[in-house]
């Protein structure tokens, strides 16, 4: 009887060792699944107004970031790295509205924005109207690690993060013709209609071309999820404007339990919605699907007011989600499968009644 007992005792043991190796497995698989979404901003971006060559040119670049973002998740590199090595790139190119290729404001100057958000910790760190850091993104990863605060703006952002050893440039570094010209024509354009609405005359930023702010979201292999955005905000915007890409709550948003996102587009609109973490509160609140979430608050909160533009947005899963109301958004994703995607224009699947003009 008492052997048994022992052979029972022993066999249990067993099992439950394997069952409980197992579940590890199961676990380290589960775990072990990565993923990276990158925007490059959104607006009137429609196959007709580009070349192929353009059109190249802009995938090409797009892919060059996912990599540099994806590499780091590979090799077991934190959410956060991957979002500013994403970043840095689409920064670095003229391509975007960020970085080199921030367009101008309406005294003819380049005053930058970006935030950076870790959504294990919910630290965050950004900056606002800068205009001699080569690369934002890193100035806001130096308010997030370095100081106290969330936000800093102007010259005390940048005493703070050149202390830091971050790479300063003149702000001739950011001149391109492309930007100074897009800021001429719009000027002319402004002396013609002179009546419209302080909001209305924020709605043609976004439809001549100007669009290229960018963003990333990471989800790393330890589950967790990290978002930056970084702009040079909107052509012929007021000295001193800031938008949403540098305020955590609207244009950048990352918690580990519910979702990373970022924005861009018209950004009083997600200012007025606090639309990054609308989204992520109706995931937290509802069982509303990030699909659904995305559409309720671009569709039915942002569009209603008159703002345009799109989110990018990795969930507590890793998976991938993405919306926008305008023609376009630069675009695109890898994950741990292997599975790519990238893409500019309109969205095929997407019911065209629902593209505002
Ligand atoms: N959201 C940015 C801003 O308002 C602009 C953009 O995304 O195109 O500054």
């Amino acid at each position: 009887m008492n052997k048994l007992f022992l052979l029972f005792l022993t066999m249990t043991l067993i099992s439950s060792c394997q069952n409980s190796e197992n579940t590890n497995e199961n676990k380290n698989a589960t775990i072990a699944k990565f993923s990276i979404v990158i925007h490059g901003g959104a607006g009137g971006i429609e196959r007709s107004n580009f070349t192929e060559a353009q059109e190249t040119a802009y995938k090409q670049q797009l892919e060059i970031s996912l990599n540099a973002g994806y590499k780091i998740l590979e090799d077991g590199g934190s959410a956060i790295n991957a979002v500013q090595a994403a970043i840095v790139i689409l920064e670095d190119s003229p391509l975007f509205n960020a970085g080199k290729g921030a367009v101008f404001n309406s005294e003819g100057l380049q005053e930058m924005d970006a935030s950076i958000m870790n959504g294990y910790t919910l630290n965050t760190g950004a900056v606002a109207g800068i205009n001699h850091v080569k690369n934002p993104i890193l100035a806001a990863n130096k308010v997030l690690d370095s100081s106290k605060h969330v936000l800093l703006s102007g010259k005390g952002a940048e005493i703070l993060v050149k202390k830091y050893g971050i790479q300063m440039v003149p702000s001739s570094y950011f001149y391109t013709d492309k930007r100074f010209q897009q800021l001429q024509k719009i000027l002319g354009k402004n002396k013609i209609s002179k009546d419209h609405s302080a909001l209305l005359q924020v709605q043609p930023l976004i439809d001549d071309h100007k669009y290229g702010t960018v963003g990333a979201v990471a989800y790393d292999k330890s589950g967790s999820i990290a978002a930056g955005t970084s702009t040079g905000g909107m052509t012929n915007k007021k000295y001193g404007r800031i938008g949403d890409s540098p305020i955590i709550g609207a244009g950048t948003y990352a918690n580990n339990t519910t979702c990373g996102i970022s924005s861009t587009g018209t950004g009083e609109y997600f200012i007025r919605t606090v639309a990054a973490h609308e989204v992520s509160s109706i995931l937290k609140y509802t069982k509303s699907s990030p699909k659904k979430a995305l559409q309720e608050v671009i569709f039915n909160q942002i569009a209603p007011l008159g703002g345009k533009g799109g989110m990018i947005l990795i969930d507590k899963n890793a998976s991938v989600f993405w919306d926008f109301n305008t023609k376009g958004m630069f675009r695109g994703y890898k994950k741990s499968t292997g599975e790519t995607v990238i893409e500019l224009f309109e969205k095929t699947a997407y019911p065209k009644n629902k593209i505002i003009k």
